[in-house]
């Protein structure tokens, strides 16, 4: 009688076979543990809800520490949003064109008359109390974030204007220095917070040039004028084309279905103020050599495509570059604005991707975080274009994205791009609002 042999006897050799194969098995198992536990994960991140800070939750806090501070409800509210510049990079000091939304994320104040001429300011975000005197008002190094709105206040008297002593409590959800112009949002909203205690009325510009004035002198920030026209003058549902040499500006009608995903990579903007400098010093030069051929020009901005490759040659190849990057934006810009005016949102996204690529090679003020943010929308459908905006270094970038698609867009950059990168951001689904309002409390 023969035993046949079972399939698998433990033979010496099938022992040392199991043996070895058995943390071959267990590192296999260890591995789909983590990929399913991973996409799991994944998975479950990407279908939750985002939830946005809505501006009645932003009054109840101010209004909740208004009385903490000074025992007595405010009766005036005053808010004003943050930015995000959808394109136009580089070109405002240089005369051009820029194309920001204000964005559903707001300063709000909660204001009141005092008796005596004294400015007494606690900012709900930092916890931080600061009392001045109105007749002697001086940007001071402790508590600086003290100082945008006490240059509004040092403006609008240095413009003869009267304003009385006041209680201010601020509390926003605007990211505070990442680039969405916090520091915009809280001059504007401390304007329209006097003005309307003070019962005074100016028209838009007015007050646009005085919080301007407020940070680019008092604050001592050299800063172009568009972060305070967008927080002014912003439009539920449309861009402001804004033309930095004529200070001429028009809404333009964002398409229905359109989101703008806001990624900030985490990544300090140490860099961005010496290189804006180098950056402004290249671009006077290039005008300066241009000038020779093209004598009527005064800025960048007096110089046409067609101009530009007609005499592109006579600059070196950095001032070239640097020069053909704001040439080609502000080019970009119009034809963004045509775009717009058309609804046609896939060409809107190209010249974000250009002017990504622009800024990256020719102008050079992108880093590694930025274009890893771009990349990874440029994989997720519904995705029509993506940029860095702001200055760069670090900072944000911008993705413009069909409404439906947004939230898989702001998943899959939460995920993927600490993944990529080991950083952590921050991520904003962003719509396009209405600049400053100010109203009395009943
Ligand atoms: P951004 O305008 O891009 O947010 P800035 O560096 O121009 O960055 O301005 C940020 C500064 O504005 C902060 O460091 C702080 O001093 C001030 N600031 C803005 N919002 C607030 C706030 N809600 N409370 C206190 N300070 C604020
Ligand atoms: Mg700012």
């Amino acid at each position: 009688m023969s035993i046949s042999r079972p399939a698998f006897f433990p033979t010496d050799e099938n022992v040392w076979r199991v043996r070895s194969f058995i943390p071959l098995a267990q590192t296999g198992l260890y591995l789909l543990f983590h990929l399913a536990l991973r996409n799991f994960l994944t998975s479950l991140l990407r279908t939750l809800p985002i939830k946005l800070m809505t501006q009645s939750e932003l009054l109840t806090g101010a209004v909740q520490a208004f009385k903490t501070q000074f025992g007595s409800s405010p009766t005036h509210v005053a808010t004003a949003p943050g930015r995000v510049n959808l394109i136009g990079e580089h070109t405002d000091y240089n005369d051009g064109f820029v194309l920001p939304v204000a964005i559903n994320r707001q300063t709000v104040i909660g204001a009141s008359l005092r008796d005596d001429s004294m400015l007494c300011i606690f900012s709900k975000n930092n916890e931080s109390f600061v009392q001045a005197s109105l007749a002697t008002l001086t940007a001071t190094k402790e508590h600086s974030w003290s100082n945008y709105s006490k240059g509004v206040a040092f403006e609008l008297q240095r413009k003869g204007y009267t304003i009385r002593g006041a209680n201010l409590v601020i509390n926003s959800d605007v990211p505070v220095a990442s680039g969405l112009s916090s520091s915009a949002a809280l001059e504007m909203a401390t304007a329209y917070a006097l003005l309307i205690l003070n019962k005074i009325s100016l028209p838009p510009q007015e007050i646009i040039n005085i919080c301007h004035r407020a940070e680019f002198d008092f604050v001592g920030v050299h800063c172009g004028v568009m972060d305070q026209f967008i927080s002014c003058l912003g439009r539920r549902g449309h861009a402001l084309f804004l033309d930095c040499q004529r200070l001429a500006y028009d809404h333009i009608p964002i398409p229905e279905g359109a989101a703008f995903v806001v990624c900030d990579t985490g990544v300090g903007r140490e860099l961005a103020a010496s290189e804006y400098n180098i950056r402004r010093q290249q671009c006077a030069e290039g005008v300066r050599e241009l000038k020779s051929v093209l004598p009527s020009i005064q800025t960048l901005r007096d110089v046409s495509l067609e101009d530009f490759e007609q005499h592109k040659g006579r600059l070196g190849d950095l001032i070239r570059r640097r020069s053909r990057h704001v040439i080609s934006e502000n080019h970009r810009v119009l034809q963004s604005v045509t775009a717009l005016r058309k609804n046609d949102l896939s060409e809107f996204g190209k010249l974000m991707y250009q002017s990504h690529l622009s800024l990256k090679n020719d102008y050079e003020v992108s880093c590694p975080e930025l274009d890893c943010v771009v990349d990874i929308c440029a994989e997720e459908e519904g995705v029509y274009g993506a940029r860095m905006t702001g200055a760069g270094f670090g900072g944000c970038a911008i993705c413009l994205v069909n409404r439906e698609f947004a939230g898989a867009v702001v998943r899959r950059l939460l995920i993927e791009y600490r993944q990529k990168t080991g950083r952590t951001p921050q991520v904003y689904l962003c719509t396009a609002e209405d600049g400053a309002h100010s109203w009395e409390l009943s």
